[in-house]
Formats: C-alpha cells, structure tokens, sequence
C-alpha cells in the first residue's frame, strides 16, 4: 500500500469523525446537525476552520477552547483517532472495493452509536437509518451473496434480540434490538453469529469486572451498545477465521 493512499484514508477517517462529534452532540438533543454552524460545547462560541481541524485543533490549543478556555473533553480527538484507524484497517484488509466501502460505513456507525450510547444511553434511530440507507448499494456493489446473506442476517439477529429483549425485560432496549439487525445486514448471517457471540462473551465478562472491583453497583445499568460495537468490530476483521477455527476445533 503507498503511503500516501494510507494518509488519504486515515484523513477521510478523521474528517468523518470529527463530524461525528457534531452528531454525538446534537442527536440525542435532537439538534440540527447540518444547519447549525459548530460552536464549543462549553460557552457556546462560534467555531473557526481551524478550530474544526480534526485531532490537531485539539492538540494545538492543547484541549482547550480559544475563546474562553473550556476544557474539551478529549473524547473528541479519540473519536477521531478511532475512526481514522478503523477506516486504515479496513483498506489494509480489503483495498480498493465496493467491500471497504460497505466497511467504512458499518465501522463508522459503531463508532457513532457506541459512544452516544456510553453518554446518553440512546441508540438513536437516524444512525441506524443512515447507515442502512447507504449501506444497501454499497453491499449489493460489492456482491449479490453478501447482500442475501446481510439480508437473512438482517432478520436472524433482529429476531434473536427481540427474544432476549422479551426475556430479559429491560435489560436490553429496543436500540439494541435494531442495531444487531443493522449489524446482521452489513455482517451477514455467519458474521453476525460471530458478533453476537463476542458481545456477550465480552459483556458477561466486563459486567463481573465492573461488579468485583465495585466500580459499578448491582443496579447500575451498563449500556449494551458499546459491546455490540465491540462484537461487530472484531467480527468485521476476524469472523472468517474465527468459524474456520471452530469448524476445526469442532471437527465439523
Ligand atoms: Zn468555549
């Protein structure tokens, strides 16, 4: 891969992240996030072009507004870094397709969800749409057996949580619900199975940590979106290998 190719993305990563902040912001209050120009979190401030440069405004003004000195919160850098990293990995993984681009769009909307469900406790629907929306084309792009596969994904995952969310009566919210569907479009119905799978592995086991070492009480309720993400993500890199070496340990 050339370099500059890798610079390109990691910026593109980096951009869409940054507009990600705005969404973070302004979704869950039900905010504009088009037509309202950008203002500091803090004091309201109106926002410069240099003050929107991704990770580096950040770094510059060493975390801090340049009108009245609020401290930012370096969430936004790291939802930046994040979302740029993730976008390199999936060009690395898959170059130039219809696949990375179908990629992007899935990897970004766990970035989106996961941290506005860690600080609202919303998963909000606009997402989910949004990347629904420009996801279809993009998979059917990239091939008609990913589209069918998302499909039945779409509706094998829906169905499972909707069952859970039945069971486990309010343990797990209707966003949860409708993301794992989201997830089992992009994913498709093996890849789903594997994200799933990681989620609550991983959430069981963050939730004993969280209780053990009495940072979190019994009745705290811990957020379920961030483990989906995490589950999705994993998947999105590794579902491959990690059947084929199931189907080899199971000897199937
Ligand atoms: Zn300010």
């Amino acid at each position: 891969m050339a370099h500059m190719e890798g610079i390109i993305v990691l910026l593109l990563g980096a951009v869409i992240g940054s507009f990600f902040n705005v969404c973070i912001y302004r979704l869950p209050r039900k905010e504009s996030v088009a037509y309202k120009p950008s203002h500091c979190p803090g004091c309201g401030s109106k926002l410069g072009v240099a003050d929107l440069v991704p990770v580096l405004s950040y770094l510059f003004l060493r975390g801090r507004c340049r009108h009245q000195g609020c401290e930012i919160s370096p969430r936004y850098p790291l939802v930046e870094i994040i979302t740029a990293l993730l976008f390199l990995a999936a060009y690395i993984n898959w170059g130039v397709s219809w696949h990375t681009a179908s990629m992007w769009v899935f990897l970004a909307m766990l970035v989106l969800v996961s941290v506005i469900d860690i600080y609202h406790r919303i998963i909000p629907d606009e997402a989910l749409l949004a990347a629904t929306i420009i996801g279809l084309p993009l998979l059917f792009l990239a091939s008609l057996d990913y589209l069918i596969s998302g499909v039945i994904g779409f509706f094998a995952a829906g169905l499972l949580l909707l069952v859970i969310a039945a069971v486990s009566r309010g343990g797990m919210g209707g966003g949860d619900v409708k993301l794992s569907a989201v997830m089992g479009l992009f994913l498709g119905w093996q890849g789903v199975a594997v994200a799933l799978f990681l989620s609550f592995l991983a959430g069981g086991v963050i939730s004993i940590l969280l209780l053990a070492t009495k940072i979190k009480g019994r009745k705290d309720a811990v957020p379920f979106g961030p483990y989906l993400a995490l589950g999705g993500i994993i998947a999105a890199f590794y579902a491959e290998r990690i059947i084929a070496w199931y189907m080899g340990l199971s000897g199937l």
